[in-house]
């Protein structure tokens, strides 16, 4: 259990989750409810990565080609552009909340298992020093692989607004927001969910263990009931 979090400090909240867990809506809804920044990790790379401007950037190139396979994005990189947002956010007094970040041991403790990259600051040790490491949570949302693969085969997107559309929608043509057409996202094709998959249990759930082992807030909570009583649940840790 978590201890909670004394009221006027500045927090720093992780979601972890496999592809579809609902990562990305529990963290939108906590920064809704906490007045956090939300970072949201894989749009913010995605925003990165097709920005037009940069299509002939020789690491830009070599890094999409990662995103639409499935795989990672170079963790060095990674580290890297996160880090600066990071210290950036903390320094105007924000709190903050990532889903999708971060996503492997060398982006969170700064050390390769591989020794690929030499040692750094991780984004955790960032983390800590700007909001101190009592006011870091970490909350790992479980669904089984099954559910996994059936939320991410189904899941629509809106081409203009962007709403995500779950399971329940996937016969929807339209946005029922906006009325725009809705589509699958170019990364949530079957081969390359799997891909994810494969990538999130190899590189990402290791660092669950690793930061227990470093004594930090790690919260685990059920993924499957609907996202309005996850978000009840994760809220009453800061009330
Ligand atoms: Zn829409």
């Amino acid at each position: 259990m978590a201890s909670k979090n004394k009221k006027n400090s500045k927090l720093a909240i992780i979601f972890y989750g496999s592809p579809g867990s609902g990562k990305g809506t529990q963290a939108k809804l906590l920064a809704d409810k906490l007045g956090l920044y939300h970072f949201d990790t894989g749009d913010f790379l995605r925003k990165i990565l097709n920005n037009p401007v940069l299509t002939k950037n020789k690491e830009i190139i070599k890094e999409r080609k990662l995103n639409r396979s499935g795989k990672l994005n170079s963790p060095s990189w990674v580290l890297k552009i996160i880090s600066k947002q990071a210290e950036t956010i903390s320094k105007l007094g924000q709190s903050i909340v990532f889903s999708g970040s971060p996503r492997t041991q060398y982006e969170a403790f700064g050390v390769d298992p591989a020794g690929k990259y030499k040692p750094t600051a991780g984004l955790l040790k960032i983390l800590e020093k700007e909001y101190g490491k009592r006011n870091i949570f970490i909350f790992d949302l479980e669904i089984p692989e099954s559910e996994t693969v059936k939320r991410n085969s189904k899941r629509t997107t809106c081409t203009v607004c962007k709403a995500a559309l779950m399971a329940e929608f996937s016969s929807v043509k339209k946005c029922p927001f906006c009325g725009a057409p809705v589509e699958h996202r170019i990364d949530d094709d079957k081969n390359i969910i799997t891909e994810r998959l494969k990538e999130y249990h190899n590189r990402t759930f290791p660092i669950i263990a690793e930061a227990r082992k470093r004594k930090y807030n790690i919260i685990k909570i059920d993924g499957t009931p609907p996202p309005f009583e996850i978000h009840k649940k994760i809220i009453s840790y800061f009330s």
